[in-house]
């Protein structure tokens, strides 16, 4: 027999949890979404097809078991359906808040041709987030210690997701970084609008709970070497994301008020989290009263333009080469940037940044889409003689990363390193050339997701677990020789 709380698309349209109104929100650095409550949020997962083939989960990098825990939470069995959530993914209120579900989960939803999608990640987001206030959600202790310890380079997603699963594995495990804070980009890049720092700090809490040390401003490669971390530890993964701005060689480059995208975003993060950020008190990453423009279509680029908004800012521009079909960026981020006042000024490309010492103003000029490139993506292309100027005191570099220098940055000559300067990983057990040095995340991927980071540090831990398995039962057997 069918089951009557599903498939309710037919009757039930979509709905999102209440959004705050874009005059209130661009006041404040709170998230813009309020929480779902219960019976909406069933409802919603009654929205489910429970189709034979979910494309939701197959188009999920973690394979998350979206329709189960949907129907699970729409017969208002929610514990059952966070254990369900969350056996697969270590951060699932991260994820449901910050995950582009538009082009995962939710854009691949066989209803949403007609129906609009099921609202999977707002699901995701008030089962985990009523999970931790019921106090479902707890330490992963393990059963017994092995006795071996592992190091993990880089407490971001990646880093943590291999913390977590070695640690209930039984593995003393050690994480270094070079930040104050353990999160990663999650803490200093990610906005507050976008998530909110104690769903990242109570995490951190919940891991230090289950045994996990956090060994916190240590920048490996500088303060200690990569080999006496390997002599410390039985196996290390190296998590530690990319950080190096492409840039623009462009006239103007140095004056002040040109500035990377992320150390705007850094001083913001600090300065919400009460941190003294010096640049910011003297308004020189402060965009309050300025005319801002943001050079690039990622998300990034997205967070920038809604940070400067939040700021204060006179006024907003983002410069894309491309138009809006063609951004890298999340369409809903878009979406919300408009809505906040942001406006857009597709297919165009900076070409100097002018003033005498400090910004004035950027010169730009109009693109067309030419043909396509090797990647099969029509290539942005200059109208001659389109130039045009746009007022601006800041203007923000939002143009992608690469890896920083490697192996320099580890004073490790001897790691393996691919042509884009990420690191060399066996695709099969994420080991790179040295033995029992594993690698996860942005620092294999390039510039990627949470959500991938969450799948490799997974991926490494597992095959780690192998790894070190197998060096016990060797030493064993030698042992007993
Ligand atoms: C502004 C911005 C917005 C983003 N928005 C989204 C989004 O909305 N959704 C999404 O899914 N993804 C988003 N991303 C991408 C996402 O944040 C990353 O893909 C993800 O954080 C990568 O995780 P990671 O663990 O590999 O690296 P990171 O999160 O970068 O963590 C790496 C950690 O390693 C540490 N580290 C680096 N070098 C060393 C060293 N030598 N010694 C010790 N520690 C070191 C760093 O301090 C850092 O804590 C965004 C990225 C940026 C920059």
């Amino acid at each position: 027999m069918a089951d009557n709380r599903m498939l309710k698309f037919v009757t039930l349209p979509q709905a999102m949890p209440p959004k705050r109104q874009a005059e209130t929100r661009v006041h404040d650095f709170d998230e813009i979404y309020e929480a779902f409550v219960q019976p909406a949020a069933e409802a919603q997962a009654g929205r489910c097809s429970q189709c034979g083939v979910p494309f939701c989960q197959v188009h999920c990098p973690l394979s998350n078991n979206i329709p189960d825990w949907l129907k699970l939470t729409a017969e208002g069995r929610l514990q059952e359906a966070y254990e369900l959530s969350q056996a697969t993914n270590n951060m699932p209120e991260v994820c449901g808040r910050i995950c582009p579900q538009d082009r995962l989960c939710e854009g691949n939803c066989v209803i949403e041709k007609g129906f609009d999608s099921v609202t999977i990640g707002s699901v995701e987001k008030f089962l985990t987030d009523t999970a931790w206030d019921k106090g479902w959600v707890k330490p992963r202790l393990p059963k017994a210690e092995l006795g071996q310890s592992v190091g993990i380079i880089g407490a971001g997603p990646g880093g943590l997701a291999a913390a977590e699963q070695l640690r209930a594995k039984g593995y003393e495990v050690h994480v270094y970084d070079r930040y104050d804070r353990v999160g990663g980009l999650l803490i200093y890049g990610i906005p507050n609008f976008k998530l909110e720092k104690d769903v990242v700090g109570r995490r951190t809490a919940l891991l230090k709970a289950a045994g996990v040390v956090f060994h916190m401003d240590v920048d490996v490669g500088r303060t200690l070497s990569l080999s006496t971390l390997r002599e410390r530890h039985d196996a290390l993964v190296i998590a530690t994301g990319v950080y190096k701005a492409r840039d623009i060689a462009l006239p103007g480059a140095r004056l002040d008020g040109v500035v990377p995208a992320l150390t705007f975003l850094t001083a913001s993060n600090r300065t919400g989290l009460g941190d003294q950020v010096a640049e910011f008190a003297s308004g020189a990453l402060d965009a309050k009263d300025k005319h801002v423009v943001v050079v690039g279509g990622g998300d990034t680029a997205m967070d920038c333009v809604r940070t400067a908004m939040r700021q204060g800012a006179k006024s907003v521009k983002c410069l894309y080469r491309r138009d809006r079909e063609n951004m890298p960026g999340s369409l809903r981020e878009v979406k919300h940037a408009e809505e906040e006042g942001v406006e857009f000024v597709w297919l165009s490309a900076p070409q100097a940044f002018l003033g005498k010492r400090s910004i004035t103003g950027v010169r730009a000029i109009h693109m067309r889409l030419g043909a396509p490139d090797s990647s099969g993506r029509q290539a942005p292309e200059p109208v001659e003689g389109s130039s045009f100027t746009v007022p601006c005191d800041l203007a923000i570099k939002a143009l992608g990363f690469d890896p920083e220098d490697l192996p320099t940055l580890f004073d490790e000559p001897s790691l393996g390193v691919s042509k884009w300067g990420t690191v060399r990983v066996d695709h099969k057990t994420l080991m790179t050339n040295l033995e029992g040095v594993f690698a996860a995340g942005d620092i294999v991927r390039g510039a990627s997701l949470v959500v991938w980071a969450i799948r490799d540090g997974r991926d490494a831990a597992e095959s780690m677990h192998a790894y070190l398995r197998a060096k016990a039962s060797a030493q064993l057997a030698g042992a007993a020789e």
